[in-house]
Parts: structure tokens; sequence; C-alpha cells
């Protein structure tokens, strides 16, 4: 893999960046494969590149049936926190946000990670006594959180409207919270799996499942027939149809989830703000839009657009909050299909077809998990044993009824 550096970048721009290798190969599917991937998205590649560099499995390829990215990864708000209630949840995501803390030095590719804090309103005395047990479990969790008064909130966020129809009585804040650029984490992951070894195959979209009894064999793709020795399936909303071409069924609902953007303006929003109650967030990107988002359209569909009623109701809310900005314009709206269960609590490990395993319902909040569910997967891959982190995120949850209902946590703050 060639190296970026700054004096490379120097020597390349001196020259017309007309030298540069491509960051990933494009790979011809092979006949055979050791493990292989279904979905190029943040939790396929993570998990192909944590199975390449840390437990040695290098034949390895990662099946997208569009191009990489293409799907939530690349479509998403980019919050990344891990101010979790259940000590479950709260470990898996603070093993993320650990992991995002040094990713951009491991991937040598700059993913623009700003910790720039996550911030969540209250709006009534009973919203800010429910914070302050959240607060509490969080910090009994061992993750970072900090209650914040009215006055403190408008010191960090000037625009901020306290006076709302639902008045702001306080928040708190994760600071180590923030964001990170989601192309460039779709982008860094490739390029550090193309290079350990593992094939990355766009336009190839599985079509069935190989079975031999109750073990999977291989797949079917638009590409021809391809042998593997195990399979795992990371298709986000498409989970359900995965499942299917296995012989089972998950609990997921496919739903389209919704952002926008304003065009751009000089910085006037520095951290991430959410509201659970007025049903919003927001922050501002680093080209300058203010980028909104709500929760997820109220029917099931996999049409990559939404409605417009959540964008009406999205825009109402922000603009209460934040007034100041009717004068701006909304330049783009887009959607993705997320994948919810009833607990809004991943499905991740094995499944009942022996060597197939599930990455999936990570929903609205998915994002922020891309390395711990890379890692734990790709534990969980080589050693056919689910990773302790993972252990109560199986897919048998849901017979036993040890739900783990983060609704509260990821209800509009994904
Ligand atoms: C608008 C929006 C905002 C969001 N905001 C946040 C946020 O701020 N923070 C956060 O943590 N999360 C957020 N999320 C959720 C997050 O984006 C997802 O949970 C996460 O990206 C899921 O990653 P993934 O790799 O599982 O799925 P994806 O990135 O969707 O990748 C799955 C891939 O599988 C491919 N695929 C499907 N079927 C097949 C097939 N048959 N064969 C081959 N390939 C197939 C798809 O083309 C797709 O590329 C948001 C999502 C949306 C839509």
């Amino acid at each position: 893999m060639q190296r970026y550096s700054f004096l490379r970048h120097v020597g390349h721009a001196l020259r017309g960046h007309r030298h540069w290798q491509p960051a990933w190969q494009t790979a011809e599917p092979k006949k055979q494969y050791d493990v292989v991937i279904i979905g190029g998205g943040g939790h396929g590649l993570a998990t192909a590149y944590y199975l390449a560099t840390r437990y040695g499995i290098k034949n390895v390829a990662v099946l997208e049936k569009g191009y990489i990215g293409g799907g939530n990864t690349g479509r998403n708000t980019q919050v990344v926190r891990s101010n979790y209630f259940f000590p479950e949840s709260a470990a898996f995501f603070d093993h993320s946000l650990t992991l995002f803390e040094t990713l951009s030095k491991e991937l040598n590719f700059n993913l623009m990670f700003s910790q720039c804090g996550h911030i969540v309103l209250a709006h009534s005395e009973h919203e800010l006594e429910q914070q302050r047990r959240t607060v509490n479990s969080i910090r009994l969790n061992g993750v970072d959180a900090e209650h914040l008064s009215p006055q403190q909130l408008k010191k960090r966020v000037p625009l901020l409207n306290l006076d709302a129809r639902f008045p702001v009585l306080g928040g708190f804040v994760q600071p180590r919270g923030g964001c990170i650029r989601h192309d460039a984490l779709v982008w860094g992951l490739a390029r550090a799996a193309d290079s350990a070894g593992v094939d990355i195959i766009q336009n190839c979209e599985v079509t069935g499942l190989q079975l031999q009894g109750d073990k999977v064999v291989g797949v079917d793709t638009s590409l021809g027939g391809i042998a593997a020795d195990r399979a795992a399936i990371a298709v986000a909303g498409h989970t359900s149809e995965l499942a299917r071409m296995a012989g089972f069924r998950v609990p997921i609902t496919s739903m389209a989830l919704q952002a926008l953007v304003t065009e751009p303006v000089k910085p006037i929003i520095s951290t991430m703000v959410i509201s659970p109650t007025i049903h919003m967030y927001i922050s501002q990107t680093d080209h300058g839009e203010v980028l909104l988002g709500a929760g997820a359209d109220v029917y099931n569909s996999y049409a990559q657009r939404g409605g417009i009623p959540a964008i009406e109701e999205t825009v109402a809310a922000a603009l209460e909050l934040f007034p100041s900005l009717s004068r701006l314009r909304l330049m783009r709206q887009w959607s993705g299909t997320t994948d919810i269960t009833p607990d809004t609590t991943p499905i991740m490990g094995k499944t009942p077809v022996q060597n197939l395993y599930l990455s999936g319902g990570w929903g609205t909040g998915g994002f922020k998990a891309i390395p711990a569910g890379g890692d734990t997967m790709a534990y969980t891959i080589a050693n056919d044993e689910s990773h302790p982190l993972i252990a109560k995120f199986g897919l048998e949850r849901f017979t036993i009824g040890a739900l783990i209902d983060e609704g509260a946590a990821s209800g509009v703050s994904h």
C-alpha cells in the first residue's frame, strides 16, 4: 500500500497528481474463498479488514451489489458516541469509540474525526430527572457524560433558542462524542483491507446461498457461483431478504431514514445537538452545510428516498430550536434503508445455518459501531464463537426474551 504522508502529497502535487496508485484494486471473483462477506458497507469492510489484519484470514471477498459505501454507511449523519444506558451496549459502543480514536493512524487515512461533543437537550422537569438517571448510568458504565445548565448550553451553542415552545431546561454532553467523515471511513477501510489481501468486488449481487444440509458452502451471485467455507451477511436493510435465502427469519423491519443539508455557511454550530422531544438533531459539516436529521419514516419501505412529511417535521423542529436558520435554503435530501429490531439493539453472531454469520439490525445507529462491529464479527467468524462483547446480541435473545431495550438511546439520537 502506498503510504500517504505530507511529503508524498507535496511530491504528487508538483507532478500534477497524475501518478497516485488506485486506493484499492478492481478484483475479479475467485472460485473459492475462506470467507465471503455479503455487503460492502462499513460493517462488511471492517469485518474483512480485521479478519485479514488481526486473525490472519486473508482469502476473503467482500461482495457488494452496487458500490462500496452506497448503502447507509455513505448516507448517514456521522454521529459517533457511546453514551448508552445498558452496560453491554456501553461496553460495545465505547470499544468502537476507542478504536475510532486511533483508526486514522492505523489506516493511514484521515477520517476527519472531530470529538466536538454530543449534546442531548431536556425540555421538561421530568425529562431532566430522567436525564440525571441516564447520566449516572452512563458514568457508572465508565463512559464520559456531564450535565449542562441552560447557561452552559447557551455558551456552547449560542444560536440555540432556549425559549422554544418546549423550553430548554438543561441537557447533557458526551465530550468524547462527535463525528467522522463517513466516505473516508469506507475508503480507508477498503484501502487497508485490499492491501491486506482482501478482494473487494463491486457490482456483484448475492442472489442465493448455496447450502449443504444446514451448512453454507457458497453463494450465487450476479457474476456466478463462489464457493466459501464461511459467509457473513452485512447488508443492513436487506437482512431479511438474505435471511430468507438462508431459510430463517429475523425480527427486522426496513424503514427509510432521511437526512437533509442546507446550503453551506460559515461555522455557526460547533457540536452535535439532539432533542428527543422536539425530535431532531443538528450539526454542521466541514463544508459548512447545516446537517439535519430525525427519526425514521413511519412505514416499511426498501425505497432509498423517504417521504415528505418527515422532511417537513424535521425542518419545523430545527427552526423551533434554531430560528435563525430560517433564511437558509435546503440544498439536498436523501435517505437510506435502515434495519430496525424490536429492541433497537443489533443482531450479531452465529445463525441457525452453520458457518453463516450475521451482522445486522444496526437500524439508525450502526455507523458509530463500525470498528467494534468489524472487530467482534471477525473474532466470531475466526473462532466460530461469539466475541464476549457481543455475546448478548445474538439472534436467540428474541426466543429467550433477553432483549436489550435501547429504544430511548436510539430514537432520534443516532
Ligand atoms: C440518514 C441516515 C442517518 C444515519 N445517521 C447515523 C448516525 O449519525 N450515526 C450512526 O451511528 N448511524 C447512523 N445511521 C445508521 C448507519 O448508517 C447504519 O447503521 C450503518 O451504516 C450500517 O452499516 P452496514 O455496513 O451494516 O450497512 P450498509 O452501509 O447499508 O451496507 C450494506 C451494503 O450491502 C449491500 N447489499 C445489500 N444486498 C446485497 C446483496 N444481495 N448482495 C450484495 N450486496 C448487497 C448494499 O448495497 C449496501 O452497500 C444513519 C442511517 C441513515 C440512513
